[in-house]
């Protein structure tokens, strides 16, 4: 991406950790976890502004951009940073869900709950989407 949205392992040193390595072959000692709400507020405090600046419309544009990046990645990962290409999406997403007012977390307890909210099994038994 750009202009951000990609945890550093200078600001992710400054999360929470919680023992599990990020990757054998990380300089990282400590995987840093946020939930999805401490993620977001995470992406407010570092690209709120910016984010405000460019509008929704650009921000949109930019999450839009990282799918496709994402895409790449799916099809040859081996060349792309994969991790770091969901994490682009994610980021963006999150910049725009905060231009909405959206709360991630909430939206996505609210949308998705403990079982499908279509069959009401876990795991879904839908017909549909296998
Ligand atoms: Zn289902």
């Amino acid at each position: 991406m750009a202009d951000g949205g990609t945890l550093t392992q200078a600001n992710a040193l400054q999360l929470r950790p919680v023992g599990r390595p990020l990757s054998s072959t990380s300089l990282l000692p400590m995987l840093a976890v946020m939930d999805l709400r401490e993620f977001q507020e995470h992406m407010r405090g570092l690209y709120g502004a910016k984010d405000a600046a460019r509008g929704r419309d650009g921000t949109f544009m930019y999450l839009i951009e990282e799918v496709g990046e994402l895409a790449e990645a799916c099809r040859e990962p081996a060349s792309h940073d994969l991790p770091g290409e969901f994490a682009d999406v994610l980021a963006w997403l999150t910049s725009l869900a905060n231009l909405h007012g959206i709360d991630l977390a909430d939206a996505a307890s609210a949308k998705y709950p403990v079982t499908c909210p279509a069959c009401r099994a876990k795991p879904c038994i839908c017909a549909t989407k296998p």
